[in-house]
């Protein structure tokens, strides 16, 4: 072997490939190197086991290796056609690829690797290739290395809508709330999604062993859920309900608003972050305008009262003694005159059932909104997704069930 052959290969650590010859194109930068499998000859990809040539491709196939120093390097070979006793007729086992692939193993980690950590435009200059070949070559390894992977042990489930394409569609994320991962997404937040993971994603043994399910007051996931799992306890998420109660009472805000004059205006002006906030984080402050409000505009601190009263209802340990609080504060709710809030407690009524579970089980979507916080990351990152493929294999590249990079064999992952 010549002085530069082994430098090359000691350089770009190449174990098990033999180099045969190179070529630098010093006007591309890119280094060509023609390659065989060493040692391991022509072997069966599936069994490994060495095996009767038949004939070669006619023509050589290449395959992209990582980028070294700004040069571009591509492996070449014509691979083999073999006869396996077991397996037939097939293509020899490419030990620095899958059979396939156009790129090798330790390009595809670093795709993964770069992707779930940078803008998909970041990582496509690291690599030297253009970012839609990155979202295609993206898209063909999640696929490959998630394909027949099964939802398993799943007793905690969490479901969630989230938007993608500048805000403008829907998707539905179910999530493992015992593991922290998500382990679906389906096209649409409407009952017939729903109804999709459950009937196709799930075998009826798993839908039997559901035992907790949380989501938010959508009619179609109350439903499903219901329907699907008629044993797990149901239980309406408490960031949903709270975000529930502060629209309502930021909505008797905004009337308000509209109806006041300039005088009356001054003081209802600035007030809506303070009227969301939680008692433990109110100050001195707060508590003054909150009662130069009271004097100001009745209707909105009456709203903001109903608001700050709920926040009991959490602290409860017994069921009976939350279910009581909530029939007596839907019952001053729906007598409020404040139409927003009455809506709400007309439908907080309506599944007091599946909120009163919460003191039992302080099931939460908390994990699903950590998540979520996540998944938000990655979609402003990318400026929003433009379909709902790409933003899925984002989806479960960083926050999935499956840890895709670590699917990529160990000794391709250094890099
Ligand atoms: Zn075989």
């Amino acid at each position: 072997m010549s002085l530069v052959r082994k430098f090359i290969v000691s350089l770009l650590r190449l174990k098990e490939i033999f180099v045969v010859d190179y070529e630098f194109k010093v006007k591309d930068r890119a280094l060509h190197l023609w390659v065989r499998p060493y040692k391991s000859g022509c072997r069966c990809p599936q069994c490994e086991r060495r095996c009767t040539i038949l004939h070669r491709c006619s023509s050589p196939r290449m395959w992209r290796d990582l980028p070294l120093c700004g040069w571009s390097v591509f492996f070449w070979y014509h691979p083999k056609e073999v006869l396996c006793p077991t397996h037939g007729r097939i293509q020899e086992m490419i030990p620095w690829a899958d059979p396939y692939a156009r790129i090798t193993y330790r390009f595809e980690y670093a795709l993964l690797l770069y992707s779930q950590m940078m803008t998909q435009k970041a990582a496509s200059r690291l690599l030297h290739i253009s970012p839609s070949t990155l979202s295609d070559l993206l898209h063909q390894s999640i696929n490959r290395l998630r394909d027949g992977h099964r939802i398993r042990g799943l007793t905690s489930i969490g479901v969630d809508e989230i938007s993608y394409c500048k805000g403008r569609k829907y998707a539905t994320i179910v999530y493992d709330l015992d593991r922290s991962c998500v382990v679906w997404v389906g096209k649409g937040k409407g009952r017939e999604t729903i109804d999709l993971f459950f009937q196709k994603y799930l075998s009826p043994y798993q839908r039997e062993h559901i035992l907790f399910a949380a989501c938010d007051m959508s009619e179609a996931y109350i439903g499903a859920i219901k329907e699907h799992c008629p044993d797990a306890t149901l239980v309406l998420d408490r960031f949903h309900i709270v975000k529930a109660i502060n629209t309502a009472l930021d909505e008797v805000r905004k009337e308000q608003w509209r109806e006041a004059s300039a005088k009356e205006r001054k003081i209802l002006k600035g007030l809506r972050w303070l009227l969301f906030r939680h008692s433990s984080h109110r100050s001195k402050k707060d508590t003054r305008v909150l009662k130069a409000l009271y004097k100001g505009n009745r209707r909105i601190y009456r709203a903001w009262v109903l608001k700050d009263e709920f926040e009991q209802f959490w602290d409860y340990d017994a069921p009976w003694a939350a279910q009581r609080f909530l029939k007596r504060w839907t019952t001053s709710a729906l007598r409020s005159r404040l139409q927003p809030m009455r809506k709400l407690a007309s439908t907080l009524r309506e599944h007091s059932a599946n909120i009163i579970s919460f003191i039992d089980t302080h099931l939460t979507n908390a994990v699903a909104e950590g998540l979520n916080r996540i998944i938000k990351i990655v979609k402003n990152r990318a400026s929003g997704f433009r379909t709902l493929e790409a933003f899925t294999d984002m989806i479960f590249l960083t926050v999935g069930d499956v840890d895709i990079p670590a699917q990529i064999p160990a000794r391709f992952r250094a890099i």
